[in-house]
């Protein structure tokens, strides 16, 4: 939802990358995460007109963990929620071929079908021929790429649903090839879209984001209390800290980009109580 709103430090050392392990073919969509969760995927789903097929490329959660290993990047510690498109074919091959690909039910709990998503084009093929394609398309196909959703699990029920539903806008967009990048969140082309889904004023949602942002801080720091304050010599603004940073960084208020003349200066660090 505000994958970078509160961050406005250039610092990629602490989003170390690894290598994306994304959910395999036959688990999507793949949803762990909460009921209410589900019930939002799929009215929003609807609402923008998704298509069915798109959900063969679909894993959601609410576990921070699940996130870091499919994308190989960690979460913003204060995001409320990130969609992230993941290319996964390496072959220049492109014609892998997910519509063979079903999805499976109720292989376990947390791992819902979402009723919507049940259109199964290989249903339209020969039983036989279609069992032992999809076997070969299992073992050889990937869909090419993952639609990656993240939810915050302790947000409030309307955070819940603005949260899916602004997620996927960010997948909506992908899949007409136009992905947007934030200007400004709650204030952009993409929150104006996200209250005409809802429904909701835009300044209630911005209360919203507000509110859930202020809880999410609150249990960061319950967790981690800030140990370090860094500041910029020439703005002054503060960038409180839990650990020291491992390289120099400079102040992503006076330039967005790494600016050697606005290097972070450790203040002070507070003693642990
Ligand atoms: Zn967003
Ligand atoms: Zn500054």
């Amino acid at each position: 939802m505000l994958s970078n709103s509160t961050r406005d430090v250039r610092d990629t050392s602490s989003h170390p990358f690894r290598v994306p392990e994304p959910p395999a073919p036959d688990s999507l969509p793949l949803i762990n995460a909460s009921a209410e969760v589900a019930v939002w995927l799929e009215h929003y789903w609807d609402k923008l007109r998704l298509p069915a097929s798109e959900a063969l490329r679909l894993a959601v959660t609410d576990d921070r963990r699940d996130f870091h290993r499919w994308t190989g990047r960690r979460l913003n510690p204060l995001a409320l929620g990130c969609y992230c498109y993941l290319p996964t074919l390496r072959s220049s091959d492109g014609s892998s071929s997910a519509t063979l690909t079903a999805p499976t039910t109720g292989t376990s709990r947390r791992q819902l079908t979402l009723p919507g998503f049940c259109e199964n084009p290989a249903n339209s093929i020969d039983e036989t021929a279609g069992r032992a394609v999809r076997g070969l398309e299992t073992a050889l196909a990937d869909p090419g790429y993952r639609h990656l959703i993240f939810v915050d699990p302790e947000l409030l029920p309307l955070g819940i649903e603005v949260t899916v539903a602004h997620e996927l806008i960010h997948l909506s967009d992908r899949v007409q090839g136009n992905p947007r990048k934030h200007r400004c969140h709650g204030y952009d082309s993409i929150s104006v879209d996200e209250a005409a889904i809802t429904g909701h004023d835009p300044e209630v949602l911005r209360a919203l984001l507000r509110e859930e942002t202020a809880r999410r801080e609150a249990t960061l720091r319950n967790a981690r209390p800030y140990r370090y304050i860094y500041a910029c010599p020439q703005c002054g603004k503060e960038y409180p800290r839990v650990r020291r940073y491992s390289r120099p960084v400079s102040c992503g208020h006076c330039d967005r980009a790494y600016n050697a003349a606005f290097l972070l200066k450790l203040r002070e660090a507070v003693p642990q109580s």
